[in-house]
């Protein structure tokens, strides 16, 4: 199978220099220059790796790689940040924030794709959804894609699944009508937000006593907490 390399990076020389090579080196490569087409196009192309510059237009490096990091349907992807020589904090700042790898600029491209294949390697060897969310009685495998309550199996369809995955992996922050909307059903949804309500009022129903897990903010949009629900 050819490797989707996204890169993403606005300097024409760089983008040219990584195309030739990446292309040369047998994977098949996209390429974006700002944050917004990168985010929307990680979601279409689903890469199985991002080189992403960390000096962008608008969104920084840094702000993408923490977007994909917390999000559980991008999470998995490797990322290799390009650096330049000043940005040495930057460079620590983004391994914190998830990046797998970095390159510092000026590199060669043998280095480059030495990693790349490295990166793609180490990736194999994870396996992406032995993840259990545990929150108070509340479980949820990606493994077995199974939710218990209070250790019942309870049956979700793939999009209450979606968004409960969601609300549990980010516990304890609000998430937006809007947010979810775009990241339970796509970016390139037109469905209404209210169909984010409907679908946390069959959640609430099917998690029965567990239901005020799922708290509503008024105006903004729902939270599961940390420990024990009010
Ligand atoms: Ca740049």
């Amino acid at each position: 199978m050819q490797h989707k390399i996204l890169v993403v990076e606005d300097e024409a020389d760089v983008i040219d220099m990584l195309s030739i090579n990446l292309r040369a080196a047998g994977f098949n490569v996209v390429t974006v220059s700002d944050g917004a087409a990168a985010l929307a196009r990680i979601r279409s192309e689903a890469p199985s790796l991002i080189i992403l510059d960390l000096m962008l237009p608008q969104m920084s490096g840094l702000e993408i790689c923490k977007v994909l990091k917390s999000d559980i349907a991008t999470r998995h992807i490797p990322v290799i940040m390009l650096t330049a020589k000043a940005e040495e904090v930057d460079k620590i700042v983004g391994l914190e924030l998830g990046a797998d790898d970095y390159v510092t600029k000026p590199f060669s491209p043998r280095e480059l794709v030495l990693r790349v294949n490295r990166s793609l390697r180490r990736g194999k060897d994870k396996v992406p959804s032995v993840e259990k969310l545990v929150i108070g009685q509340l479980t949820l495998d990606h493994a077995r894609h199974e939710v218990l309550v209070k250790n019942q199996l309870v049956e979700l369809t793939a999009t209450e699944f979606k968004l409960l995955a969601l609300l549990m992996d980010r516990r304890g922050r609000v998430q937006g009508r809007d947010r979810l909307l775009n990241d339970v059903w796509g970016y390139e949804s037109v469905i209404d937000t209210r169909t984010v309500d409907t679908h946390v009022r069959r959640l609430r129903e099917k998690l029965g006593s567990l239901a005020s897990y799922i708290e509503t903010v008024r105006g903004v949009g729902y939270r599961i907490g940390d420990g024990e629900p009010g």
